[in-house]
């Protein structure tokens, strides 16, 4: 055997060339010899790693360059961005394993959680910049792509034969090649490390988040967008051990890799996983320390909300792992560490991803009996359980269900329709519209997770959200159960129906505002010239079908209106794809409610709405509506700056939505401007603290508490000095959910069918609950916390406060939220809100 390593050693030294350019062979380590015909970085690039910021095409151009040379590489295209732009996943192993990977793949996932061989292959995940403008990650995985395609060493040798490396270069590739411009475009010949300079402060939107500015890195559980979606895929084809997720930090700060603070893990992750890093992070140790860097761990940054890169695999018996590298931003900038450069930061990020194939190695037993003992606990942990698992119901909006049983889907948890009715607690789940996620699954950890409504915590503090429970965000009832329902396991899992044949002679038609895309339907149908009446209140009408009833806001589509030619033509190419049921009415009178031509039936205009974004608001939130209105009701919407509003006209639009923001440096003209706007008949809508400054400007009538009202109900005698922290992690909610009371009548909750709804809450703002009557369209209940972490102070003060406030302001209205309707595009409940701000506000009638 040493013979046959020395003549192997001998081949491999004489076959070999060191062909890659200096720069790229500095940040490798100086004992790999390279293989001549491979293309280096520097090579493709025409410069060196971190002279410019790569580009993402520039990095895909790349990957295909080696995918094409090197016969240790698999290649696939996993997705699309937003932007078109292709999402790669690369698969190293020797040649003879890309032989037979498939077969690799496959027998490792059918052997998932059983026992295992030593010869059994590591499943390693290296994962790069989810955040667009921590670019270090991505630009370092060219270097460690061209290291596993090229590189001749024993620690390669032992990589390939035995194990699988999956390279994601680019996990935002839209935010990542926005940053680049960002940064290469403001960069000097000689390099300015000012961090005042323009370089180093973008623009808004920054490069962090993806085309609709949202946060990837808490999108691994929700799945909103493409990105997501297609890693996910992967990632449950792959199953790994070990996944990594670089990031950076402030450029003050060093270098960071976990394990972070033990007691902010997620409880369903094994303390075992914790071991396991550390054992991990004993090799980042020793190489940072040969690199002479300074670094730190088992501090900050903590691994509880499950939606996140190196978090998510802690639920799956994989080994997530987050690093994060302060930033030079750009190419270089001063710190308290001295002058930090670009290639510096991506030589830590080179240095780390190699220490994780040397601790993996090092570790591998133990890593492939970790992901055998996870699932055998897993079997105990669903026998320990008392529960056999979650009845779901939702009666009436089969879109906003199936939107949420997809999520499950993706995740391969398995859900099954019921044989027949079943009563829990007074509640009956019909067979037709329920759906049973049992317990017993490989998959119990998440779904638990998913289904929490946990209060109270080890640690009180979140880095993200304390509570992430899937039913609440979607509203869909839902009950636990100890004992599981029959099961109808030959159904088709999708509960729709089918819908009736347009009439060509109706009277008119008509749909529901209940389902999820009816708002949709809606914008499509306007913006196509069809004219619309909303119904105010509700009916019965007879249709083709029978007598059919509709509850307000209900969409109407009379003939008798000047419509366009081709109506049914229309009507049936815009409906293509949702699906909504729409009758065709035969009379315009109705059996009960309002007739056809009744002045409750309002005609309904194309509105034009704008944004409000730009420096000083928030680009989540913003983006989030953004998100909802052009994916979710495919309207076209203006975004603008906030510093630009004064030189706007504001003549055109219809509607106007601000969200979180920081807006008491908006100009007096500007403000008299939007005055004079709302009173001549815009609809106001503000969220959070947009809400809170049209109550300063007595635009909205509801008072909000100050930050000092609520800090004030939080004892502080006593406290000393190390206390603080704690405090501070009291009195601020990171992500909750709170039980609101609906006015079920309200114009604003047409579609709702329930008067609770569970709300989302990330911030300690207070809006008192108006005096006036007809204000208020829903408010706190009493004991309000549903799921997550909130101290009782808070709660308290939350209690019967207001959700939603909106009235008449002149001839235009205002609406408030003091909470986000639309977080993190999931919040499929509340999101409505929004639609029903817009189309709906015609309808509120609420003197100021
Ligand atoms: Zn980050």
């Amino acid at each position: 055997m040493g013979l046959m390593i020395r003549i192997f050693g001998f081949c491999l030294l004489f076959n070999s060339v060191q062909v890659a350019a200096i720069d790229d062979i500095a940040y490798l380590p100086a004992d790999t010899l390279y293989k001549a015909g491979i293309t280096t970085p520097t090579e493709a690039l025409g410069a060196t790693v971190g002279e410019w910021h790569v580009r993402h095409d520039q990095i895909v151009n790349y990957m295909q360059v080696l995918a094409s040379q090197s016969d240790r590489i698999s290649l696939v295209e996993t997705g699309r961005t937003h932007e078109n732009r292709p999402l790669y996943l690369l698969a190293f192993s020797s040649p003879e394993n890309q032989k037979n990977l498939a077969s690799i793949q496959a027998k490792h996932i059918e052997n998932l959680g059983q026992s295992v061989d030593k010869d059994d292959p590591l499943v390693i995940w290296m994962g790069y910049s989810v955040h667009g403008d921590e670019p270090s990650g991505s630009n370092a995985a060219l270097l460690i792509a061209y290291y596993l395609a090229a590189g001749e060493s024993e620690i390669i040798e032992q990589l390939l034969n035995n194990n699988v490396i999956l390279l994601d270069p680019s996990l935002n590739p839209d935010g990542l090649s926005r940053f680049a411009q960002w940064a290469n475009m403001h960069k000097s010949k000689n390099l300015v490390s000012d961090p005042n300079h323009r370089e180093h402060k973008q623009a808004w939107p920054s490069g962090r988040t993806n085309h609709y500015w949202f946060d990837l890195n808490r999108d691994w559980l929700l799945l909103t967008h493409p990105e997501s979606r297609a890693r996910i895929n992967q990632f449950h084809q792959w199953r790994p051990h070990i996944l990594t997720d670089f990031h950076e930090m402030g450029t003050n700060s060093t270098y960071f890799f976990q394990p972070g603070i033990s007691s902010r893990k997620n409880p369903w992750t094994p303390l075992k996983n914790v071991e396991l890093t550390a054992a991990l992070g004993d090799f980042h140790a020793a190489a940072l320390d040969k690199t002479r860097q300074l670094y730190f761990t088992d501090e900050s940054y903590d691994d509880f909300y499950y939606g996140k890169g190196s978090t998510y695999p802690d639920a799956h018996g994989s080994i997530g792992i987050l690093f994060e590298q302060a930033s030079s931003r750009g190419h270089l900038q001063d710190s308290d560490h001295g002058v930090l450069s670009f290639t510096d930061t991506i030589q830590n990020q080179v240095t780390t991803s190699l220490s994780t194939f040397a601790g993996a190695l090092a570790n591998k037993q133990a890593f492939l009996d970790y992901q055998v003992n996870f699932a055998n606990k897993t079997n105990d942990l669903v026998k320990d359980d008392d529960l056999a698992g979650y009845i779901l119901n939702e009666k009436v909006d089969q879109t906003r269900f199936l939107k949420m049983l997809d999520i499950l889907a993706a995740h391969k948890i398995q859900y099954w329709p019921l044989s027949k009715d079943v009563k829990v607690n007074g509640q009956t789940f019909d067979r037709t519209h329920s759906m049973f996620v049992p317990l017993d699954q490989p998959q119990y950890r998440l779904i638990k997770s998913l289904f929490s409504t946990r209060q109270s915590f080890e640690d009180n503090t979140f880095y993200d959200v304390s509570n992430w429970n899937l039913p609440l965000a979607f509203n869909i009832q839902y009950q636990a159960v100890d004992r599981e329902p029959k099961l109808n396991k030959n159904l088709v899992k999708s509960p729709k129906t089918g819908n009736p044949k347009l009439l060509r002679d109706a009277y008119a038609y008509a749909f529901s505002w209940q389902d999820y895309q009816a708002p949709k339907l809606l914008q499509r149908l306007i913006a196509n010239e069809v004219k619309v009446k909303l119904a105010g209140d509700a009916f019965f009408a007879q249709t083709a079908q029978g007598e059919v009833s509709f509850s307000a806001g209900a969409v109407v589509v009379p003939i008798a209106l000047d419509q366009p030619e081709n109506l049914l033509d229309i009507i049936g190419q815009q409906n293509n794809g949702l699906d909504l049921p729409i009758h065709s009415v035969t009379s315009g009178l109705t059996q009960q409610g309002i007739d056809f031509g009744s002045r409750k039936m309002v005609n309904i205009a194309l509105p034009k709405v704008l944004l409000i974004g730009g420096r000083g608001t928030s680009q989540y939130e913003l983006g989030e509506v953004w998100h909802y209105l052009d994916q979710h009701v495919d309207m076209p919407v203006s975004v603008t700056d906030l510093d630009q509003l004064g030189a706007l006209s504001f003549d055109s639009y219809t509607h106007m939505i601000w969200v979180e923001g920081s807006y008491k440096g908006v100009p007096d003209k500007t403000v008299k401007k939007l005055e004079y706007w709302l009173r001549s008949g815009g609809v106001l809508i503000g969220q959070k603290s947009a809400a809170s400054w049209f109550s300063d400007k007595k635009w909205l009538n509801a008072d909000f508490k100050s930050n000092k009202e609520i800090k004030l109900a939080f004892e502080t005698t006593g406290l000393t000095y190390k206390d603080q922290d704690a405090l501070k992690a009291k009195q601020r909610i990171a992500g909750a959910v709170f039980e609101t009371l609906l006015d079920i009548n309200h114009p604003l909750s047409f579609g709702f069918t329930s008067t609770t709804l569970p709300m989302f809450r990330n911030s300690a703002l207070v809006m008192r609950q108006p005096d006036k009557p007809f204000v208020t369209v829903a408010r706190y209940a009493k004991s309000p916390l549903m799921a997550g972490y909130t101290a009782e102070e808070l709660q308290k003060q939350i209690a019967g406060s207001a959700a939603i406030v909106s009235h008449n302001f002149g001839k235009g209205k205002v609406i408030g939220f003091a909470t986000n309707v639309n977080f993190r595009g999931v919040w499929y409940g509340t999101s409505r809100l929004m639609s029903n701000a817009i189309f709906m506000a015609g309808f509120i009638n609420a003197p100021d």
